[in-house]
């Protein structure tokens, strides 16, 4: 099969790769000229483990390749991807679907014989309709169908997740585009992975309610830590006895500083604003919204109590300033509203982060970087562990507290425990959901 991928950023490069291992011809379109010189020269402009090598791979077998040229890319490809991104509109929340819709205008331009152009981005209910309509409008009596295959993939193991998804979903209008998605997947449906067939809105709809549902999961396991440190339980001992039953299951349950990333804020924005356009109002989601705000605001007070009430004129060492770890990913991260307020409050900021220093310098004024944990807690007066990078799991607590000026630590991924803090030499350590001290 013959697929083009437009965008070639965290899922269109990696379903194109992926795709390409699967044994299908590839050809990746981006109009980011600096991204496809990279990738032509074997460089990955994104930090994702694994997808150098399977893309080398690929690419040397002859069935991966990288252009500028949608038109080439389009030309004789059976499946065209669009993969752009879908931004949080500014303003009203709505996804923006401007990329997606210049997508489909340049593959209308392009297009000859038959293909399905397949939204890969996440996009709003409906948009499937427009991008068919838009298509027909700038080629009419062109042969052609349209599908939703909205992307599940975590970036950090986005290549474990593509090639073993809990599910395929695909929304199609008619047999022939089911049969051109079964087979682009054959590879998973052979080996069991459920490829889940709908109509346009219902898979459209499922990928906003999956990443709503698990905002959801998140934003409600950090109120109760919210809770838990009021009335003295330890959220780590409810997640676990929450989370042993079956029904409601342990994932999602790390309560933390709140979520970021590319997904989470604009998709539950997204929903949110679907519903208001709906008349029917997503009151859960709209509340996770404000929810999760807060929550993010919040540690910035923790940090302010654990300083004695200011932090101006004290050091602060933030370890992880990415979303998630295994990323380089800074997107909506809770780093960019903690960093910023800790600054704004008088405090000398240095960062640390494996791979956030590239997008992360411009995003965080007025923050140091330094290489290393030991060396931004060089006469600090508090270290503040925000992204659980396997870096910052292992700390040598005794090593970092006795380089500080005052050591205190706000362990904001629940990583280590009072007990662990007191004994390394910390006077004052706080956490999430449970007791700390000083
Ligand atoms: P991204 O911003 O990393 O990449 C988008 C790429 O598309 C960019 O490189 C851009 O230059 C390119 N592009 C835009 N318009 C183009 C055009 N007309 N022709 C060629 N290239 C064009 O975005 P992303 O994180 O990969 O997300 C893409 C979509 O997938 C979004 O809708 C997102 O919600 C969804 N999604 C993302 C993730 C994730 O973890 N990042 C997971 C699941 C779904």
């Amino acid at each position: 099969m013959k697929i083009a991928m437009i965008g070639t950023g965290y899922v269109g490069l990696v379903s194109g790769v992926c795709f390409s291992d699967f044994g299908h011809d590839v050809v990746c379109v981006d109009k980011d000229p600096a991204k496809i010189d990279m990738l032509e020269s074997g460089q990955v402009p994104i930090y994702e483990p694994g997808l150098e090598d399977l893309m080398a791979k690929n690419v040397a077998a002859g069935r991966l390749s990288f252009t500028q040229n949608l038109k080439y890319a389009v030309k004789d490809a059976q499946a065209i991807f669009i993969a752009v991104g879908t931004p949080t509109r500014r303003g009203d929340g709505h996804a923006d679907l401007t990329y997606v819709f210049a997508a489909a205008e340049e593959i209308a331009d392009s297009l000859e014989d038959y293909a399905v152009v397949i939204t890969k981005s996440t996009v709003p209910v409906g948009t499937n309709r427009k991008v068919k309509q838009l298509i027909q409008k700038a080629h009419p009596g062109l042969d052609f169908d349209v599908a939703s295959n909205p992307e599940f993939l975590r970036e950090g193991a986005a290549i474990d997740d593509f090639m073993r998804p809990d599910r395929v979903v695909v929304g199609v209008q008619n047999e022939r585009a089911a049969d051109i998605m079964a087979e682009i997947y054959r590879p998973l449906f052979l080996r069991d992975f459920p490829i889940v067939t709908t109509d346009l809105e219902s898979a459209e709809m499922i990928k906003y309610a999956a990443n709503a549902f698990l905002a959801t999961k998140i934003t409600f396991i950090n109120e109760i830590a919210a809770l838990c440190e009021r009335v003295g339980a330890d959220v780590k001992q409810v997640s676990k006895g929450i989370g042993l039953d079956g029904r409601i299951g342990n994932k999602f349950l790390h309560a933390g500083p709140g979520y970021g990333g590319s997904c989470f804020p604009k998709d539950t924005k997204a929903l949110a604003r679907i519903g208001q356009e709906a008349g029917m109002p997503m009151q859960i989601t709209e509340t996770v919204i404000t929810v999760n705000d807060e929550t993010k605001r919040r540690m910035v007070d923790k940090i302010i109590d654990l300083c004695d009430g200011s932090v101006s004129g004290k050091t602060i060492a933030v370890l992880g300033v990415t979303f998630k770890p295994n990323t380089d990913d800074m997107r909506d991260a809770p780093s960019l509203t903690i960093v910023p307020a800790l600054i704004g409050g008088g405090a000398k900021v240095r960062v640390v982060d494996p791979q956030g220093l590239n997008e992360g310098e411009a995003l965080l004024p007025g923050a140091h970087w330094v290489e290393d944990a030991y060396k931004a807690a060089q006469n600090a007066d508090a270290v503040v562990i925000l992204t659980e990078w396997n870096e910052f799991r292992a700390l040598d607590l005794k090593r970092l507290a006795r380089r500080m000026e005052t050591a205190r630590m706000a362990d904001l991924r629940n990583i280590y425990s009072p007990k662990d803090a007191k004994k390394a030499g910390f006077v004052a350590y706080c956490a999430i959901g449970r007791r700390g001290f000083g």
